[in-house]
């Protein structure tokens, strides 16, 4: 029953104050007319001129429907930034360093639409700074499951580069503070995003402390990484496990993967902690999968019921993507409702039961 579990969301409007604006020159006097030439038809395309799509409407819209439709057992934070040494963990001292550089400014840092604007450099600290307190609060037993709502997102984001969107690897930050700080030997990162999360999976390449399981569309798709060869090195080979599908995958298919190759995955490794690269542009209203709101309710309670089995229930989301601003904030509702104990959904295939019952309607008609 919704209300059953006590879900904590960490939220900080620190965060809102990353806007950047895509009329910035690209590094001047460096990449410009490459970088102007790639991204001319963003800009051109149809007339509509291009805006960043990751912006600070995607928070407020989350909770001005989690405002407007409350949860009962969902509770609020706000975050402390990540320190140096935090972000340290996952980052190279001569980026994070190259990072601090920019703070005040406004900036174009990478070709995948990565940029900052005054504020942008404070926000990526409470991102990842929301990340630790999310892990911090289930490890402690402070809360039953919590969900970091941050932006920039962060799974993009290399050891030395920022990519897609993201600064700091939020969700990498918060498992290596849980691995360093809180005692856990054995980290379970799931990213649900519809883009790969590179970012997370090279960090984490060559170490045994972290399970990476990646659901997403297949390269060449943006970032283009995520084959199912791709399986880490060294002390972590094996530990990286990527699921690449098509496009249009649905409810089914991803709940298929995570019955099949998560939850054997899981089940070997033992999580003592659970964490979930969270992005919602896998709905069918944002770029080119098909899952439901119950899709990602579904996906919840799988990951529940594995948080449950293995770590005493300690699962903490991270938000990544998710564009279009109505899927995003419902779907982050819909995760909600189940982590605070809600029934997850059933799923099956759309209509098959409408049909049945026309069948039956039918029935006798041509007999
Ligand atoms: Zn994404």
């Amino acid at each position: 029953m919704i209300g059953e579990r006590d879900v904590l969301v960490i939220h900080d409007d620190r965060m809102l104050a990353h806007r950047p604006n895509p009329e910035v020159p690209f590094q001047p006097g460096k990449l410009d007319s490459r970088i102007q030439a790639i991204l001319g038809s963003l800009f051109d395309s149809a007339n509509t001129k291009w805006s960043y799509p990751e912006h600070p409407g995607r928070l407020t819209s989350i909770t001005d429907l989690l405002t407007r439709e409350s949860i009962a057992g969902v509770r609020y934070e706000t975050a402390r930034p990540a320190t140096e040494e935090q972000l340290g963990r996952v980052h190279a001292t001569s980026y994070i360093e190259n990072i601090y550089t920019l703070r005040g400014k406004q900036a174009w840092l990478d070709v995948d639409t990565t940029a900052v604007s005054p504020g942008s450099v404070d926000a990526a600290e409470v991102a990842a700074g929301s990340a630790i307190a999310a892990v911090e609060a289930v490890v402690s037993g402070r809360a039953g499951s919590a969900f970091a709502l941050c932006r920039p997102p962060g799974h993009h984001a290399e050891s030395v580069r920022a990519r897609g969107f993201c600064l700091f690897n939020n969700v990498a930050v918060a498992a290596a503070h849980a691995h360093a700080k809180l005692g856990c030997e054995r980290v379970l990162i799931i990213d649900w995003d519809v883009h790969h999360g590179n970012g997370t999976q090279d960090i984490f390449w060559a170490s045994p402390d972290v399970m990476f399981f990646d659901t997403h569309r297949a390269a060449p798709f943006y970032p283009g990484s995520g084959n199912k060869e791709e399986i880490g090195a060294g002390l972590g080979e094996g530990l990286t496990i990527n699921v690449p599908l098509p496009a249009g995958c649905g409810d089914m298919a991803l709940i298929k993967a995570y019955r099949e190759i998560l939850m054997p995955a899981a089940d070997w490794f033992k999580p003592d902690l659970i964490l979930v690269s969270a992005g919602f542009d896998m709905h069918r209203l944002d770029l080119c999968m098909n899952l439901s709101y119950s899709g990602f309710g579904a996906l919840t309670g799988i990951v529940q019921e594995l948080a449950d089995r293995h770590c005493e229930g300690r699962l903490a989301m991270v938000l990544e993507g998710g564009y279009n601003l109505e899927s995003l904030a419902r779907g982050v509702r819909t995760v909600l409702e189940v982590l605070a104990g809600g029934q997850p959904p059933e799923i099956e295939e759309p209509g098959i039961k409408e049909v049945d019952e026309l069948a039956a309607y039918h029935r006798d008609a041509f007999n």
